[in-house]
């Protein structure tokens, strides 16, 4: 693979692979958040500095049945223009006459945005012959979409089959996986994870994988319960995953062999009911009542786990530690957020990832305090679980 600081683009034509599925306003199409749109910049504007031109393709949506006008990328075209200060050309399919005819059309530093990738069924089924049409559209491949890159379709993966030397990660891309790896393969110990969210189901596979790498694991929120009730304690009517009580005490065994510490949260907050306005009471996570749901950690469970980030050099955070959402329940997460936030002042790495552990940072206004928030969502849990994802293998072998 190349590399996109010290690539020549004179006079190439940059296909670039973005994530430019925003939300749109369903009555005027208008963009409701642009930010991915705008960490796609510093790419383009690489390659356009470079005296080369852009292709960019995306998906928008999931569009079911071909063309439709409330997935078109067209939406997007003027206000990327703006972004860039440029007129950005758009063709109206991305494959065939029309993008074939404007990509050999454009010339450098001129930009051309391709339609919904998704209103051709052979995207998402990474068909060889689709994608063999994008390749012939630029002379070298860029993936700069981390969000799909858990995904082998056509843009992500295939397509870079076809430039066998000449193909390379954007900003965004290689900013995720340096993020990542410097958090999975180069830690500073004392490493800790910090693991909450509703289920224990969908983070085992990660869990499993950071045992082999972090120094402690905090657990906290709706998952904690059921390795309470796996302990054979006393949960009320917390969140429990009774199918889930066997692989709650496997952790605990494994941590234990390892030489991992599990923190489990020591008081809860809960709740009458799944309610900002219920009913609360203050009492040890193993000892709830009956009629009563843990629905956040406790303030003894919050000053510990604080104290353990604070004294952390490496911190992975995903999930949060209660209901955050409602403010009667966010106490606890809101603490851990400004524990991470503390020790990253005093220079620790902390990589906050995953959706509900990102809104829970800018819901505290504490994104800028924390090293990295990645914009990854599955992609970035499946390369957490260890997985080799296939647009990131695709580029770099
Ligand atoms: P996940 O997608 O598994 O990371 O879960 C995130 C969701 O878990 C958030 O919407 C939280 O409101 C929810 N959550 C956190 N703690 C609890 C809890 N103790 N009981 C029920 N739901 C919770």
């Amino acid at each position: 693979m190349k590399n996109i600081d010290t690539y020549n683009f004179a006079g190439k034509k940059a296909l670039i692979r973005v994530d430019f599925n925003v939300p749109l306003d369903k009555e005027d199409f208008h963009i409701t958040d642009d930010t991915r749109i705008r960490a796609a910049i510093p790419t383009i504007k690489k390659v356009l500095a470079g005296g080369g031109s852009v292709i960019l393709m995306s998906h928008l949506g999931r569009p079911k049945e071909g063309p439709a006008n409330k997935y078109s990328l067209k939406h997007l075209v003027a206000h990327l223009g703006n972004l860039l200060n440029t007129t950005v050309k758009f063709a109206e399919d991305c494959i065939g006459e029309k993008a074939t005819s404007a990509a050999a059309g454009l010339k450098p530093g001129e930009v051309l945005l391709l339609e919904n990738l998704r209103f051709h069924k052979q995207e998402e089924a990474g068909t060889e012959e689709f994608a063999k049409q994008l390749a012939s559209l630029g002379d070298v491949y860029i993936n700069d979409a981390f969000g799909t890159a858990h995904r082998a379709h056509a843009s992500t993966t295939i397509v870079a089959h076809f430039f066998p030397e000449e193909k390379m990660f954007g900003y965004v891309m290689s900013g995720e996986l340096n993020s990542i790896d410097k958090v999975l393969k180069n830690a500073e110990r004392p490493f800790t994870a910090i693991m909450g969210g509703a289920k224990v189901s969908g983070k085992i596979s990660i869990i499993t994988n950071l045992m082999n790498k972090v120094d402690n694991i905090i657990i906290g929120g709706g998952m904690s319960y059921t390795f309470f009730k796996a302990m054979g304690k006393q949960v009320g009517n917390s969140l429990v995953e009774d199918d889930r009580l066997q692989t709650a005490l496997d952790i605990l065994k494994t941590a234990k062999e390892k030489g991992v510490q599990i923190y489990l949260p020591s008081d809860s907050i809960c709740g009458g009911k799944f309610d900002n306005a219920a009913q609360t009471v203050h009492c040890l996570s193993f000892e709830i009542p009956d009629g009563y749901m843990g629905l956040d950690i406790g303030p003894q469970a919050a000053e510990e786990y604080a104290s353990v980030i604070e004294n952390s050099k490496t911190i992975l955070w995903n999930g949060p530690m209660g209901v955050f959402e409602m403010p009667t329940f966010e106490s606890g997460t809101k603490q851990v957020a400004l524990a991470v936030a503390a020790a990253t002042a005093k220079g620790a790495y902390s990589l906050v990832g995953g959706g509900d552990s990102v809104a829970a940072v800018n819901q505290f206004n504490l994104a800028d305090k924390v090293s990295y928030v990645s914009t990854g969502g599955g992609a970035l849990l499946e390369y957490m679980e260890g997985i080799d994802l296939p647009g990131v293998k695709a580029v770099r072998g």
